[in-house]
């Protein structure tokens, strides 16, 4: 456009909207809407959520900046709706063209230019957009309406034939690659051809005649590669472009993101025909992309990049250089103040930090996009904090916009600073480039997405290098543990992708040169050849590239806004978040971690302990009660020391502490390496050579130890003698264990510490266990405060991890004070699969073949698990009304199972230390949505 139509738009207020103009249809509601008709959309689509869905996001938005009386380009949205149509059937539904054309015949009325009119030419693009940002996913075509004849026309009415041509040439590659399905690559050789010919770095420094003669060469291109002309028509590039936008949803990129974001398949994509601002026409024109904030840090200034003299894609193909947002204040001083005030608007309005696309066209800003902004976990938890400081949104809006996701990042690996000064000292840091995805990455390097995919599924560590990443390249970004790019920007594919991902990703290490055929890149100054195969390790915080394994460890989280914002979650949830911890290290880090008490202690990972499992062994094989009773002597004491570790670290909180529950073989040596020991020991004996005394000591052992295992051995030993059973068949071990714990209690108590032990029996499935096993230990317990004249609070209660103890928990609930459902055995009992062997066998292929809709290892499985659950809830506080109910199988740590445990009404979850935080806020989220869910009144 001349500069004065682009004024003239500029200033005119949006137009009422005429629900006449885009050829209404009878009955149906339009396929295309004009930018300016947003109040028509509404009165189908009543919430914005429904009118992203119809216009998709970048449609819903420019319609919206329209309103809002921003200087966006007049143009109009071809609805997700029509997009489904066509997929459906494959052809343009009734009605559909005949509403596009007429919408364009508006444009041109609204511009004062024609489409193929070469004495004023109307030039459009065609941009996707669906619901939910995929950025770079699916195509867009610039520049159409230009042929032969109206470039000309454009070179005339410009005056600047280098732009015109350049426009040109630009429209035939993309439509070559995007509608037509020609490779980028001849295209892009030809102008590194030229490039090189004139000795220039840029395309902008080529020449009107080269751009002319290289338009001419890659319309040759086309016809030699797809066997047909470019065409001519605009018309017809507007209809085939518009076909090659709505397929483009069917992609494989488009189908591979959807699939890793969670987004649904059938919502097809909106089609954007905008008319065409341009970023190139020379010095006083620029093209850009920016966010409101920082993405990576949060921090709170207008970031991005941009170029002068470009159009979009260059800045988001990352192939030149870009200068940082805050260079165009020098530049384009008015353009950047208009940019910064709009970018404020943007943020108050939409409440939310934005990521913008821009053009300065000639001086004047035009916006083409704004969206809300992907951002780094710590950039997530910093702007929703701020955001409430702010007063934009509410503590509540804020705890629901950090996912589970954010701040499981915070518990991600960064390198061990020890280890990376050692690769420092050892002159292996290699480059840097920019962090624009945190995390620390070790792997080995591929070169392109298929081998990196390939390798993932091998189980290898993979970090996939590329010169710049595309959007054909998602799985590959996907299947690496971080992403490793020569060129690009903050804004590149690679670092949006990465980031919304959670990959660690370093962009634009100009000093590498990647060379995927030779399958190597090279490091310029040095010279030194980094091979397929070869390790790196990438620091996607600081951009750091270093050769060779570095070492990685756990960050804190200390983040003061994390911090915060998890305090506001705490005030927000209804459950309780406890940890499952054996040792008082683990128990502090999960207090550290805010866990507010212990669910369950597996009580014999202290008997795998070097100096203890001998002493263990010893007690299975022993045949006397004398026997027995001195290794409990001996055991004791070490047993009261852990308990007494933990009660302290807990103090004033809930300790949990399960009973012995594995089977007895788990201590003793496996039956096979057992009977090659013996054996060869009888042979050598049986052959006469010497033996020492303490080899026939040793032999004497082994025999009875194999003796044991034999009796012990069961064909399926996870339903086998454990748990309560094993308590019942060995009832000293279980009572030396509650008076170890009540020893501990009254000794830590007299210091002062408030001690809290619940004592819990494992997979019981008869009430009759529990009232074998309870009285026993009781007995016990009363036994040791009576000897230490103190009284300690306690409760006796049980797991729930079989079917029929679910189905009897009222009868359960006379006797155990809480329950704590133990939902790994509950799965598997419940399942009847095995929880050490399905995972790896046919559960696999279960869930590949959608047998199984989730893996009920890692998500609870709600239909036939909850079910039991919500019974053995229901049953159990029929009995004990207010009966304490937790949960402390791997499910606790899992924020839809923890969400599902919320609706139950449990009191308690309890996971992994490092699930602590993740947990509270995954609880938080349960009861906020429960809130939401609720009508007004009735909250
Ligand atoms: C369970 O079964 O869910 C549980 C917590 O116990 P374990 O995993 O130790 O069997
Ligand atoms: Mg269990």
């Amino acid at each position: 456009m001349t500069p004065s139509t682009l004024r003239r738009l500029r200033s005119t207020s949006p137009r009422r909207s005429s629900p006449r103009a885009t050829h209404p249809r009878s009955k149906a509601r339009s396929f295309v809407f004009r930018f300016d008709q947003l109040a028509e959309v509404k009165r189908s689509a009543r919430t914005w959520d429904e009118v992203k869905a119809l216009l998709g996001g970048k449609g819903a938005n420019l319609a919206e900046m329209t309103r809002l009386g921003l200087p966006v380009p007049p143009g109009f949205t071809v609805t997700t709706e029509a997009c489904r149509a066509f997929l459906r059937s494959g052809n343009w539904p009734r009605g559909l063209w005949e509403e596009e054309v007429a919408a364009l015949r508006e444009l041109e009325g609204r511009t004062g230019k024609r489409f193929g009119d070469a004495s004023n030419p109307l030039l459009v693009s065609c941009r996707s957009g669906a619901k939910f940002s995929m950025p770079g996913m699916m195509d867009t075509v610039l520049n159409i309406g230009l042929n032969g004849e109206t470039v000309k026309g454009l070179a005339r009415l410009t005056g600047d034939a280098r732009f015109a041509w350049d426009a040109y040439r630009r429209l035939i590659q993309m439509y070559g690659t995007v509608v037509m399905g020609i490779r980028d690559e001849p295209f892009e050789q030809l102008l590194a051809e030229w490039r090189a010919r004139r000795g220039v770095e840029n395309d902008a420094d080529l020449r009107a005649e080269d751009l002319r003669t290289i338009a001419g060469r890659f319309r040759e291109i086309v016809r030699e590669q797809a066997g047909r002309e470019f065409p001519d028509d605009p018309l017809e590039q507007l209809r085939l472009a518009t076909e090659a936008v709505f397929r483009s949803w069917q992609g494989k990129r488009a189908q591979d993101y959807r699939k890793a974001a969670g987004i649904p398949d059938d919502l097809g994509t909106a089609v954007n025909i905008v008319v065409m601002v341009f970023g190139n026409m020379g010095k006083g024109s620029a093209t850009g992309v920016a966010t409101t904030r920082n993405v990576s840090t949060g921090e709170n200034e207008l970031e991005g990049d941009y170029l002068l003299n470009a159009q979009g894609e260059d800045v988001v193909a990352g192939i030149r250089a870009t200068q940082p947002i805050a260079q165009l204040a020098e530049e384009m001083p008015e353009a950047f103040a208009e940019l910064k005030r709009i970018a404020r608007l943007l943020e108050k309005h939409y409440r939310e930090v934005q990521d913008i696309e821009f053009t300065v066209e000639r001086g004047v800003l035009w916006m083409l996009q704004t969206r809300d902004a992907k951002r780094t976990a710590r950039a997530a938890v910093q702007i929703a904090v701020d955001l409430v400081k702010e007063k934009l949104i509410t503590r509540e809006e804020a705890v629901l916009r950090v996912t589970p996701e954010h701040v499981d990042f915070f518990l991600h690996p960064q390198f061990d600073p020890e280890s990376m000064r050692a690769a420092r000292a050892d002159r292996r840091h290699l480059a840097s480039g920019l962090n624009v995805s945190p995390g620390a990455a070790v792997g080995q390097l591929a070169f392109d997405a298929d081998t990196a995919e390939r390798w993932a599924k091998e189980k290898k560590a993979v970090v996939m290098i590329r010169a710049e990443t595309k959007p054909d390249d998602v799985h590959g970004m996907l299947a690496a543990r971080g992403i490793l790019t020569s060129r690009g920007g903050r804004t590149s594919h690679a670092a949006l992708v990465a980031r919304q991902f959670g990959k660690p990703a370093v962009v634009g290490v100009m000093a590498l040169e990647v060379d995927p055929e030779k399958r190597e890149a090279i490091l310029k100054r040095s010279s030194t050849v980094l091979r397929e195969g070869d390790w790196v390790s990438i620091d996607g915080t600081t951009g750091e590239v270093f050769l060779g394994q570095v070492e990685t460890m756990q960050p804190s989280l200390e983040d003061p806004a994390l911090i915060e914002l998890l305090g506001w979650a705490d005030r927000f949830r209804r459950l309780g978040v406890w940890a499952n911890a054996d040792y008082p290290r683990d128990a502090e880090r999960a207090r550290g971690l805010g866990a507010e008490g212990i669910g369950l202690c597996r009580t014999e990972h202290m008997f795998f302990e070097t100096e203890r499992l001998p002493l263990v062994q010893t007690l299975i094989l022993s045949r006397s009660e004398e026997e027995r009773g001195e290794v409990l002597r001996q055991l004791l004491p070490l047993q009261r020391a852990d308990f007494e570790g933990l009660f302290r670290a807990m103090d004033g909180q809930p300790v949990t502490i399960r009973l012995i529950d594995p089977p007895l073989h788990e201590f003793l040596p496996a039956h096979d390496a057992l009977l090659r020991e013996v054996t060869e020991l009888e042979t050598r004996q049986e052959l006469g050579s010497e033996t020492t005394p303490s080899e026939a000591a040793t032999l004497e052992l082994k025999r009875r130890m194999l003796e044991t295992v034999e009796r012990l051995r069961e064909m399926n030993p996870m339903l086998g003698l454990r748990g309560v059973r094993l308590g019942i068949h060995m009832p000293g071990l279980v009572r030396m264990q509650v008076r170890a714990i009540f020893e501990a209690a009254c000794k830590v108590a007299e210091a002062g510490v408030r001690v809290f032990p619940k004592i819990m029996i494992p997979l019981v499935t008869h009430g009759n266990e529990l009232r074998w096993e309870q009285k026993a230990l009781e007995e016990e317990a009363r036994a040791v405060m009576a000897e230490r004249k103190r009284k300690i609070r306690y409760r006796f209660g049980t797991m729930i991890e079989i079917p029929r103890a679910a189905l009897t928990a009222d009868e359960i609930a006379s006797l155990a004070q809480f329950f704590s459902f133990g939902t790994n055995d509950l799965t598997q009992t419940t399942f009847g699969i095995s929880r050490d062997d399905a995972e790896t066998s046919f559960l696999a292929e279960y869930l590949t073949a959608g047998i199984l809709p989730e893996n009920p290892f890692d998500h609870l499985d709600e239909a036939g698990v909850g079910r039991l659950m919500q019974m053995a809830v229901d049953l159990g506080r029929k009995t004990r009304p207010g009966l304490d109910i937790g949960i402390c199988g791997e499910h606790g740590g899992d924020p839809k199972s923890i969400a599902f445990c919320h609706r139950l009404n449990l009191d308690y979850v309890s996971c992994s230390p490092f699930r602590v935080p993740v947990a509270r806020l995954a609880a938080a989220h349960a009861a906020l949505r429960e809130r939401q869910a609720k009508p007004a009144g009735r909250r």
